[in-house]
């Protein structure tokens, strides 16, 4: 597929951004598994890797197993570290036209608790859950068949895929090897990544910027 290319300033544009360690210094899932699943519990990610389990099936399966309380959960879930940028770098991103949605693999449960308590509201895609106590973290796929996929439960390329087919110039954002295809589908100008996406897109030689917090890239795409 063939898109306009991206120079053009007059197009409408949009950063599509990952959430757990992009937006956050922290990922959900690793300080669940590090402080709040029982050391019992079967080994998912392993199951994941010999092909027994989905990327989104192993982490429905570890937050399900979250026997901690609520509050003991949001602890943790504040210990992932939101850029506290955040709001200043969004606002500044949207004055000078930019729109701005969340990407994630993750959990929208955790994700909503934290853009709210910074007091911003971004479209998120992400797969739904409800914290009930004694029964973890219930994630689901997302509900709706656009952008889902039943490995993940979010297509991020899909996601990036559908802002370019407008025509929208697409910037994104991510830190892991659930972002490498959506990645590639944008520019190398408006690519930004850090740990295994920056390690994955330099072993193929492909162009990004690095950064080390959320609004680093804001700071360079309002140069
Ligand atoms: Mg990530």
């Amino acid at each position: 597929m063939q898109y306009p290319p991206s120079t053009a300033a007059d197009r409408p544009a949009i950063l599509v951004s990952d959430f757990d360690g992009t937006m956050t210094q922290h990922d959900f899932y690793r300080l669940a598994i590090e402080q709040l699943i029982p050391n019992d519990c079967p080994n998912f990610w392993a199951e994941y890797r010999r092909g027994r389990m989905t990327h989104f099936e192993a982490l429905q399966a570890y937050f399900g197993a979250i026997s901690a309380s609520e509050e003991a959960v949001l602890t943790i879930v504040n210990q992932m570290q939101i850029d506290p940028m955040l709001p200043k770098s969004l606002a500044a991103l949207r004055a000078a036209g930019w729109q701005v949605v969340v990407t994630s693999a993750g959990c929208k449960w955790y994700i909503d608790y934290l853009l709210d308590r910074m007091g911003v509201t971004l479209e998120v895609y992400a797969n739904p859950g409800i914290f009930i106590s004694g029964q973890g973290l219930r994630m689901d796929l997302p509900s709706d068949p656009q952008f889902r996929s039943p490995t993940v439960g979010v297509d991020k390329a899909g996601v990036v895929a559908h802002w370019l087919d407008q025509g929208f110039r697409v910037a994104f954002a991510g830190d892991g090897f659930p972002d490498v295809d959506a990645a590639k589908l944008v520019d190398g100008s408006l690519r930004f990544a850090k740990s295994d996406l920056a390690e994955q897109l330099q072993r193929e030689q492909l162009p990004f910027h690095r950064f080390g917090a959320w609004s680093d890239i804001a700071t360079h795409l309002l140069k």
